[in-house]
This record gives structure tokens, C-alpha cells and sequence, in this order.
């Protein structure tokens, strides 16, 4: 797949605002401030293609790019920001859930995690809904840059072990978008689904 020619199709507020349930759709979900951004970025070689951002939790938007005439790209919004009022956690939880277990086009799940903190309880949440749809996910355990390879191989293992209970098919590798670390390891992935 040809990731460069990613481009902004659409925001959608609602699931219903999303383009035709066809083709193959691949989403991006991961916690405010985990790299989702810097990965999309670094995936479609685009500096700002998905917006990078010191204040986390401003998309509030399901952003839609298009990848071919049948294939599209989803970049769901962060979650677990804390200053997000109670009622707009629980509009974006029942959207995405919604999502993901409803969208019959989206083929996997890449769930960002930061290295140092992966599979908090939003983490775990989005795991379970998409275990119990079938949904392939495949976690980035994201800045890895940050650190060392024994601390790297720990974190690894670490969250191997804990994935078994939660989505025993999900795939998880270490990646950094500011070393471009990881990067073909994802696209082997992602054009694993989109080639489904
Ligand atoms: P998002 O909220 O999940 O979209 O996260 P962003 O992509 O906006 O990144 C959040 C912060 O983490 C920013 O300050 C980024 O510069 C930083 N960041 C993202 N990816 C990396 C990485 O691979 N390595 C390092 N060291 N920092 C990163």
C-alpha cells in the first residue's frame, strides 16, 4: 500500500457521518499524548498529516484519509484525557465502541501505547471490545526511543504476557516515529489487512 498518498477525506462527530461501510478501513486508536499523531505521520512520510500536539486530547473528531479508491486510513480520537467533561468521555466511549464493533470494512486495530505506560484500563477497554468482535490489533508500543534495550525487551515481554488474557491474537512491537523504528514491522502489518 502506498501510505504517502494518504489524504484528508473527512472529521466525522458520529459514526453516522462516516463514509459507506465498504471497502477495507484500517483505525488508529491510543490515549491522548501516546504518539498516535507522529506514528500516522511517520507511516504516510506527511509532517502533518495528523495534527501533533502538546495539548492532548484536542481531536475530537473520527479523521478519515483516503489511502486508494478502497482503502482508507482512520485516526480515532485520543482518549483519557482527564480534563474532557464526564459526559463528553462517555459520548466518545460509546462512539468508539460503536465503532469498532459495528464498522464491518475496518480490517485491524493499532492501538498506541506509550512504552513506558501501556494497557491502562482505556487501553484494556478498547482490547476487550475489539476481542469480542474478532477484530484484529496490533499494539506500537510507541517511543521506544526513550528506552534502553534491556528496559525495551522487558516492556515487551511484559506486555506479550498481559496481552494473552486480554486479546490472546493481538500483536504487539516496540516502535519510535522519532528514530523510524519499527516502521517495517508495521507495514507488514497493515498491508497484511489491507490485502485481506
Ligand atoms: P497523540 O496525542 O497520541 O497524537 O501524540 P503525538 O503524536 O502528538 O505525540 C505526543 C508527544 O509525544 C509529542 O510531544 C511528540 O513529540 C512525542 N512523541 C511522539 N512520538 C515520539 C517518539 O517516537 N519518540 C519521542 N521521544 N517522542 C515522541
Amino acid at each position: 500500500m502506498h501510505y504517502q498518498k494518504a489524504k484528508y477525506l473527512l472529521g466525522a462527530a458520529k459514526i453516522d457521518q462516516l463514509p459507506p461501510d465498504e471497502g477495507i478501513e484500517v483505525a488508529f486508536a491510543g490515549r491522548s499524548n501516546a504518539g498516535k499523531s507522529s506514528a500516522l505521520n511517520t507511516l504516510t512520510q506527511q509532517k502533518s498529516l495528523a495534527r501533533t500536539s502538546k495539548t492532548p486530547g484536542r481531536t475530537q473528531l473520527i479523521n478519515v484519509f483516503t489511502l486508494d479508491d478502497n482503502a482508507r486510513l482512520i485516526d480515532l480520537p485520543g482518549y483519557g484525557y482527564a480534563k474532557v467533561s464526564e459526559s463528553t468521555k462517555q459520548m466518545w466511549q460509546q462512539e468508539l465502541s460503536r465503532y469498532l464493533q459495528e464498522r464491518q470494512c475496518l480490517r485491524g486495530l493499532v492501538l498506541l501505547m506509550d512504552m513506558r505506560h501501556f494497557l491502562k484500563e482505556t487501553d484494556q477497554q478498547m482490547l476487550s471490545w475489539a476481542y469480542d468482535v474478532g477484530l484484529p490489533v496490533h499494539c506500537l508500543l510507541s517511543k521506544s526511543d526513550k528506552l534502553k534495550q534491556g528496559a525495551k525487551a522487558k516492556a515487551l515481554a511484559q506486555c506479550k504476557k498481559q496481552l494473552k488474557e486480554l486479546h490472546p491474537e493481538a500483536t504487539v512491537q516496540a516502535f519510535s516515529s522519532l528514530k523510524k523504528q519499527g516502521l517495517d514491522q508495521l507495514l507488514a502489518k497493515m498491508d497484511a489487512w489491507y490485502s485481506d
